[in-house]
């Protein structure tokens, strides 16, 4: 068994059904949480999403399946985790992207974009915050992006949103610092910025790329990798996950409001 230092300890990841939140469940559960599971999906989807984590070594998973663009659903689950909790490690990683012109955006897209990438994680901090400060220990991790940090083209609300979140994570890092002390752990915000990593979120665009290759999937990744990424390898989900648990670690008490890359080089060109 690995090192369970947050055994004892309570994580709520949004979008934990899929792809990156759901690695970074099953990391947090290997590392001794008890894990709160949040994100859409089947019945089968959101059960083989709680098995992971629990055979990744977790005491305890379930599912909080509020839809995060409604932000009462998201007060009624923060409610409900008061009770299950409470919350000591708050990954914000839902997410969701839609690609177009900004002439071409719709507004709906664009108000769901903007309450699902962001707002949610608002509410999820204004709601657990507080307690972490008056525990004197709390983690918050948000999943941003690359594009918190830089921009591209036909992403108006994503780039939006997750600049947003960047900026919002650094008002809460100063907020929450002087919270706790070396013993308790501290109370820390960041983000992790991930390049691309392969999951279901990216498929539209690797298969747009793809369909000028033929049809060819591994071309499309090349193509996509080429044009920003300079290691030229996508991440894994469990690449992602590794850092957001070692912001989680005692070690880690003062390495807050930080926006991290892990993007293969993408944002030092
Ligand atoms: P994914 O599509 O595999 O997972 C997204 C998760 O969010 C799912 O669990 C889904 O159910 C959940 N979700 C979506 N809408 C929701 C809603 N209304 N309410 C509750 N849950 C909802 O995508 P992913 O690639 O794992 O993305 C996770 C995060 O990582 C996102 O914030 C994304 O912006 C970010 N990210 C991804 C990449 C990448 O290349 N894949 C790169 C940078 C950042």
């Amino acid at each position: 068994m690995g090192d369970t230092f947050l055994r004892g300890r309570t994580a709520l990841v949004t979008g934990s059904t899929s792809g990156i939140g759901l690695a970074i469940a099953r990391a947090l559960g290997a590392a001794g949480a008890r894990v709160a599971v949040n994100g859409l999906g089947s019945e089968e989807q959101v059960a083989a999403a709680l098995a992971a984590v629990r055979d990744a070594g977790s005491p305890e998973a379930r599912h909080f399946g509020a839809d995060l663009s409604d932000a009462a659903a998201v007060e009624s689950m923060m409610q409900a985790l008061a009770d299950w909790g409470p919350v000591d490690v708050l990954v914000n990683c839902a997410g969701v992207q839609h690609t177009a012109p900004i002439g071409e955006m719709p507004a709906a897209t664009w108000d769901k974009l903007i309450a699902i990438n962001l707002s949610a994680a608002f509410h999820t901090m204004r709601l657990a915050m507080p307690g972490m400060a008056g525990r004197g220990f709390g983690r918050v991790v948000n999943i941003a992006s690359v594009h918190g940090l830089v921009a591209s083209v036909n992403k108006s609300p994503y780039v939006a949103s997750k600049f947003g979140l960047v900026g919002l994570s650094k008002v809460a890092a100063l907020e929450a610092a002087g919270a706790g002390s070396r013993a308790s752990g501290g109370v820390t915000v960041n983000c992790v910025c991930p390049g691309w990593v392969e999951t279901p979120l990216i498929e539209p665009q690797i298969a747009a790329r793809a369909a000028a290759h033929g049809g060819d999937r591994d071309a499309g990744v090349r193509a996509l990798l080429a044009e920003k990424q300079p290691s030229g390898r996508m991440s894994l989900p469990e690449d992602i996950a590794a850092t957001v648990v070692f912001l989680c670690r005692p070690e880690a008490h003062n390495l807050t409001g930080a926006a991290i890359p892990v993007d293969g080089g993408w944002t030092s060109q």
